[in-house]
């Protein structure tokens, strides 16, 4: 069975995990989506629900986990005839090994059904934007941080990179941290390969990079009161 529902959200009642997407388990990545579902909606309908979001926020879960359970329905059917016992499939899956003797192929299989290839569509940008936040060792005025752990409390986080105290995001401050850090290694994404170092970051509680900065300030507001809700009154 390959089956998906059309929409994710009518009203208060919303779908997520295998009430909305059910396919053949090879790949074993059924249970990926549905907690990916999960921790994109989470925040979403905690902000809603507290009124610093409006309720268009919830409309971005299916707009980008509907396209996300799509393709790896197409890829679950892909595998599935792929395993046809015929001469024909034999042939086909032999091909399709060969194919995967090489590198770019196999890379680019394995980012598909590990999910690491995700993008989000939030817009032109940086290629960091709209992706997973790769988990970096980061060096804080108080020692080591690793990434994710910022994202344990289920808050936004901006991660500034650049100059210490650059960034001001005195409205926000009550619902997104700001950490001054700096990273020298060069930055990597899991599979997918280098891109260019950022000044700034803003991650949202899924780990998603909402915002880059690269030498300016600029769209950073706009990301905040998209994402996170308008400023706090002075
Ligand atoms: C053979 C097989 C192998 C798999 N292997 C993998 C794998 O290796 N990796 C992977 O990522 N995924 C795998 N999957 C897929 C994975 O199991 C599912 O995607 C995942 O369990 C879905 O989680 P869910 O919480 O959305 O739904 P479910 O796990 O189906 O949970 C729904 C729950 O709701 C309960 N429920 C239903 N109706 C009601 C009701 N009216 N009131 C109260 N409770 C109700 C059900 O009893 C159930 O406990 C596999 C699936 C199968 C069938």
């Amino acid at each position: 069975m390959t089956r998906q529902a059309a929409s994710y959200r009518r009203g208060r009642v919303l779908l997520a995990g295998d009430a909305a997407h059910v396919h053949y388990p090879a790949g074993g990545q059924g249970l990926n989506i549905g907690v990916q579902d999960a921790v994109n909606l989470g925040w979403k309908l905690a902000q809603v629900v507290k009124k610093i979001s409006p309720e268009s926020l919830l409309d971005t879960y299916h707009a980008e986990r509907h396209p996300i359970a799509a393709a790896v329905l197409r890829n679950t059917m892909a595998q599935v005839a792929l395993l046809r016992p015929d001469d024909r499939t034999n042939a086909l899956r032999d091909a399709m090994s060969e194919l995967l003797k090489m590198d770019q192929p196999r890379k680019r299989f394995a980012a598909m059904m590990s999910g690491l290839d995700i993008r989000y569509d939030l817009g032109e940008g940086h290629e960091l934007i709209g992706r997973r936040m790769p988990d970096l060792e980061l060096v804080t005025a108080n020692g080591p941080l690793r990434v994710f752990t910022l994202l344990h409390q289920g808050r936004p986080a901006l991660l500034n990179l650049g100059i210490t105290g650059g960034l001001d995001i005195t409205p926000w401050a009550d619902r997104v941290q700001q950490i001054d850090a700096s990273y020298s290694s060069a930055w990597e994404l899991p599979v997918l390969g280098a891109v260019a170092a950022p000044a700034a970051v803003l991650i949202r509680p899924d780990g998603c990079v909402a915002w880059v900065g690269e030498r300016t300030q600029s769209g950073l507001v706009d990301a905040l009161t998209n994402w996170f809700g308008p400023p706090a009154a002075a």
